[in-house]
Formats: C-alpha cells, structure tokens, sequence
C-alpha cells in the first residue's frame, strides 16, 4: 500500500470524508434526496459510513464526532477508518483519497490497519487479489504525515516477517531481514553466529537450537537518533523462536499450525526499530533478538535435561515447549553490558496469557518503577495496545524451584504467564518491564482494526512510549 499526503481529495474516483458540511456537498453537487439521508444521520447521531454513487465517482462520508484527545476517541476513529476498509474491500476500491481532518492520520491508521493483506506467496491468485494499492491523505502537515507513514511502515514490516512461513523465514533469513531493514532504515544491525554465541556460552539459545539443522543467531540492533539524551538505553527484547514445534514436548497439531507467529516479540523489536530510525526519532534503543526454531531431530534437548544459561543459572528443563524462556534468558543476561535504564522483553510467551485475557491485550508484569508504568499504559490506551498488569510477587518463584538444578522451567497448572515471568527475572539485574503478547500478537478471526494474522502488536505501543519518554 503506498501512501501519500495530498492538499485535497478534489478530483478522486474514491473520496471518503469525515463530517463535510451539507454546503461543501450541495456545492459538490450531490442530489438533495442523498445530502437529506446524510443530514438525517447526522441528526440521530448515526456513526460510520454512508457511501454515495455520485457522477464524478465514489464518494463515502462519515458522521463520527469522536476526538483526538482521548484514549476513547481515537480509538473510535481508528475504528472508523477501518469500518472504511471493510467498505473498499466489499467493493474492490483500490484507490481513496481520505479527507478526515483533523482526524485523517488517525482514520487512515484504522484504514491502513485493516487493509493489510499477506498477499506474497498466492501464485496464481495473485492477480485475483483485493489489495488497497494507494491511499492518499488529506492534509498539510508533512513532518507529522513522515513519522506516521514510517509507524505503518513498521507495523507493516512486523505483521510480514510474523505471517512468513519457517520455510520462507528461518534463523538466517530473519537475520538477513534484520540487515537489509538496518541498512534501509539508518540503524545498526550486528548478527552474531553460533560460534560467538558458544563463546558467550549461551546456553539457552544453543539448548533449543539443538534439535535443529539450521544455526541460531543473536541480532543486535543499535539507534541513536540525532538529539538523544546522553543516558543509557532502554533495550527491546524480541522472542525469536521462528518455528515452535514444542520439541520433544510436541504440540498436538491443532496447536502447532499457527506456530511461525512465536517470533512475533522479534517482529515488534524489529518494526519499532524501523518506525523509530526511518522518523528519526531523537531516541536512544538496542534491540535484542535471540532466534532459532523449537524442532525434533536425534540430538534434540529432552525433558528432564539442565542447561547452564550464560549468567550460570542452571535450568532443569522439563517442557521443551517452554523454550522461549530460555533464549529469553541469554538475552536478558546479554541485555545488563549496555546497564540499561529500562529493559521491555516482548514474547509469545505462554498459553497461559492468552488464555487469561484473550487477543483483547497484553500481559504485563515486572519491577520497573510506577512512573514507567504510568507512562506504558499512558500509550497502552492511546494505541489501544493495551496492558493488563499482572502481580510479580515472589510468592511464585515457589512454583519453579527444581530438585536438581537452579530453577525448572516449567511451573505446574497455575499462574503460567506469571511464573514464566519470575523465571525471566533470574537474568536481570535492571527495571525491567516483561509483555506476553501470547493473545493479540496473531489472530484466528478479526479484532478490533486486524483481519486474521499477525498483528505487529507492541510497535505502536513502543513507539508511543519511545516518543513520549524522548519529549518527557
Ligand atoms: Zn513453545
């Protein structure tokens, strides 16, 4: 979808409009029976859309009087925008010229959102495909329109890399992503191979990665945009488990087949990274991703093993289905050389979170201090990515106490989503914020803006959070 900013919609087979003046449409010509119906709606306060066949092409118009200065009201916006997009896929509008001012950022967002399509590997269907090729937005300001257009570029980027099958998108190739992205974007992008990552003794990452015939890599990625604060990074960690068969611990298969979503926290670091570096935004952020895929061959960890993660922490490993943990372990040891100020680890991390709250939000939990998470939720609501904080008390750490080793990796029925997190909080010495994105990170029906997919949930979030940390 390109995207563009244009000085009026005036001339467009498809304009959609946000609350035009019955004048500006009588002087447009439509007919008095079509500006009767608009004015009824307007009248009974009817939100959404209204969509007119008119002699100079589509015309769509909107009566929502929601605002940008709320939680609430930019949501319904985004919301509108993406009622919008249901109404040009029916119809098979490629092309719409949105004129929503002042709300057309937040409308196109909605529009934008719900338009994606994965559409890359159809081969012979391709051109059968309904695809929103252009939109144009309505406005003037430019600087603004750059830094939102570089935002859906990210989420964009997020939601492809989650939606690309392992066959498509292994270790390596995730890698090479991150690279090109880097090089496209203007941030620094360092892989490491699995000989630096057994002299840093990465037992996590290498536990998992040995029931596989494709090598793991740990990606740094760097930016520090002009105008930072002189002060330490906070570092995104992004789970990077490119394909999660469960291992040993195999999933039943129903389980299994959306399982290339289980490098969605990987796809949320990398899309914030180019929203963040492609804004220029004057942030200072390192991104981790610890990669590999969770698979079955001869030499493949079993339950029961222990491993020893890089900060010598040894792990009874008792699922290896819970493997995203233990490369999550040698990212956040990794994570204390930058002593970072804040660390955000995001993970499709346990059945346990999705199950609590559903695709609705994220789980959250962690020892960063209240401030920090005034400032999370503060662009939790207003991205509506929301956060559910969960407790963090060490009451759990009971649940992962092992006979033979340090920990376990592994607690029993309860509190699944917590005691993975207290795991996780073995390897930190740094306020740290932890985000299951278990639930909205991919999709099985549509919610909220999102078809079915991947999300690129927490790109928007962090990006948010950046920004305004960044103004504070
Ligand atoms: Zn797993």
């Amino acid at each position: 979808m390109k995207r563009s900013l244009v000085p009026s919609s005036a001339g467009a087979a498809v304009r959609a409009v946000l609350r035009p003046s019955t004048d500006a449409l009588r002087a447009a010509g439509i007919e008095d029976s079509a500006l009767n119906a608009y004015q009824n709606r307007l009248d009974r306060g009817v939100k959404g859309w209204m969509h007119l066949a008119t002699a100079n092409g589509d015309l769509l118009l909107a009566t929502s009087d929601a605002h940008t200065a709320t939680a609430d009201g930019l949501h319904a916006l985004r919301q509108l925008g993406a009622d919008l997009g249901g109404i040009l896929a029916k119809n098979k509008l490629r092309h719409v010229a949105l004129d929503a001012q002042p709300a057309a950022l937040t409308v196109a967002e909605g529009l934008a959102l719900n338009a994606y399509r994965y559409t890359k590997l159809f081969g012979t269907k391709a051109k059968d495909q309904w695809t929103l090729e252009q939109l144009d937005v309505v406005g003037s300001d430019s600087a603004e329109f750059a830094t939102w257009n570089a935002l859906m570029d990210g989420v964009t980027e997020a939601r492809d890399l989650i939606n690309t099958p392992v066959l498509q998108l292994g270790s390596l190739e995730l890698a090479a992503r991150a690279e090109q992205l880097g090089a496209q974007h203007g941030f620094k992008c360092t892989v490491l191979h699995k000989a630096q990552i057994e002299a840093l003794k990465m037992g996590g990452l290498l536990g998992v990665n040995k029931g596989s015939v494709d090598p793991p890599v740990f990606i740094v990625l760097e930016y520090r945009g002009e105008g930072a604060p002189q002060e330490h990074p906070t570092v995104l960690v992004g789970k990077g488990v490119v394909y999660d068969t469960g291992g040993i611990s195999l999933k039943p298969s129903n389980f299994m087949e959306d399982m290339k979503c289980d490098m969605s926290g990987a796809a949320a670091v990398l899309g914030t990274f180019c929203a963040v570096a492609a804004a220029k935004l004057p942030v200072n952020v390192v991104g981790l991703i610890p990669a590999t895929d969770n698979r079955l061959n001869g030499n493949a960890l079993v339950p029961g093993d222990v491993i020893t993660i890089s900060n010598g922490v040894t792990v009874e490993v008792l699922n290896t289905d819970a493997e995203g943990r233990l490369i999550l372990a040698d990212a956040l040891h990794y994570a204390k050389k930058y002593q970072p100020k804040l660390v955000i680890d995001l993970a499709t991390l346990t059945g346990a979170a999705s199950r609590a709250i559903g695709p609705y939000a994220t789980v959250a939990m962690g020892t960063a201090d209240r401030a920090t998470w005034d400032a999370l939720q503060a662009s939790a609501g207003m991205t509506h990515e929301r956060l559910v904080e969960f407790p963090f008390w060490d009451d759990y750490k009971e649940l992962i106490k092992s006979d033979i080793a340090d920990i376990k990796n592994i607690g029993g029925a309860e509190a699944g989503m917590i005691t993975a997190g207290k795991f996780l909080e073995y390897f930190i010495d740094y306020p740290y914020v932890h985000l299951d994105i278990a639930g909205p990170a991919f999709l099985d029906r549509p919610v909220a803006y999102y078809g079915k997919g991947g999300t690129g949930v927490g790109v928007r979030l962090l990006t948010h959070f950046l920004t305004a940390q960044s103004r504070a």
